[in-house]
């Protein structure tokens, strides 16, 4: 006669659960009613002997409404090794996607950083001007003047159209020089992107990204140009043409400080790389 090497029914004896079934079960596994809010749920058996376990249903209903609340869609856990917290959410009021950590996500205390950034180069680009990375402070936002320099303004001044270039102004001593154009891929774990952009030094503009640890990057373009406006002007047409493969900068903030405005999809890899190099090529008269 069959007979149970223990008592099932025994040991989950003020655990707050109640056995229901474990003949027709997999394996170390019985089916248990929550009595606390009378969930089911398959819990194995020596689990159950080290009071690890929890209502799922329960926990995941506590976690959809923390969501909705905040007024966010769960995506994934994207960045759950940089913080153990950080979800992947999507914003329903704008729809953006970003990096939350969930006790913000708790309390409401975030906003949307892709909303914020749009609105800051907007502000940026009434004047001529784009934003390239973080200022020295928070005030401040580094920008990109029409002559090609890249200075820190605060952003209320280029909001009033308040700022003027220190290196053509001759202020600041500054050559222009040549400048490459470039196209990166940055892959972290499973996550990949494409970053274009111009410098005169490649390596020195990547340690500005502050990219976090564990990133890999490789160099798939690079065009040499003779001096800034052009390479400007090059740049800012492949970015317009590459806007709609572009990363929310929401996303891309968990990944990099700095240039994380455009950053393309990887999956639109082989239209991004056409019109990088169809922009080159309409612009060879320039490069050397
Ligand atoms: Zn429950
Ligand atoms: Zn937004
Ligand atoms: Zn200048």
């Amino acid at each position: 006669m069959y007979r149970l090497k223990r008592d099932y029914f025994k040991e989950c004896e003020g655990s707050g659960l109640r056995l229901v079934d474990y003949k027709s079960q997999p394996a170390g596994y019985g089916l248990y009613t929550f009595e606390g809010c009378g969930h089911e749920q398959l819990i194995q058996y020596v689990h159950v002997r080290e009071g690890a376990f929890r209502c799922i249903s329960c926990y995941e209903n506590e976690r959809s409404e923390i969501y909705t609340r905040a007024g966010v869609k769960f995506v994934s856990d994207l960045c759950e090794d940089r913080d153990k917290n950080y979800k992947l959410v999507e914003i329903v009021a704008c729809g953006h996607t970003q990096a939350i950590a969930l006790n913000a996500l708790k309390s409401s205390e975030f906003s949307c950083v892709t909303c914020k950034n749009n609105r800051w180069a907007e502000e940026a680009s009434m004047h001529g001007l784009e934003v390239v990375g973080k200022g020295r402070d928070s005030r401040y936002l580094t920008y990109r003047l029409p002559c090609g320099h890249e200075q820190d303004f605060q952003r209320g001044n280029v909001k009033r159209g308040i700022f003027s270039c220190d290196i053509c102004n001759g202020t600041k001593h500054g050559k222009d020089r040549k400048s490459y154009l470039y196209m990166l891929l940055i892959k972290r774990k499973n996550f990949e992107w494409i970053k274009i952009g111009y410098s005169l030094d490649i390596d020195r503009r990547v340690k500005q990204y502050q990219l976090i640890d564990g990133c890999s990057i490789r160099l798939v373009e690079c065009i040499e140009f003779p001096n800034r406006k052009e390479v400007a002007a090059v740049e800012s047409k492949i970015h317009s043409s590459c806007s709609t493969y572009s990363h929310d900068s929401g996303i891309m903030e968990a990944f990099m400080l700095g240039g994380y405005t455009e950053c393309y999809k990887i999956d639109n890899y082989e239209d991004v790389i056409n019109i990088f190099r169809e922009e080159v090529e309409n612009a060879k008269d320039f490069i050397r």
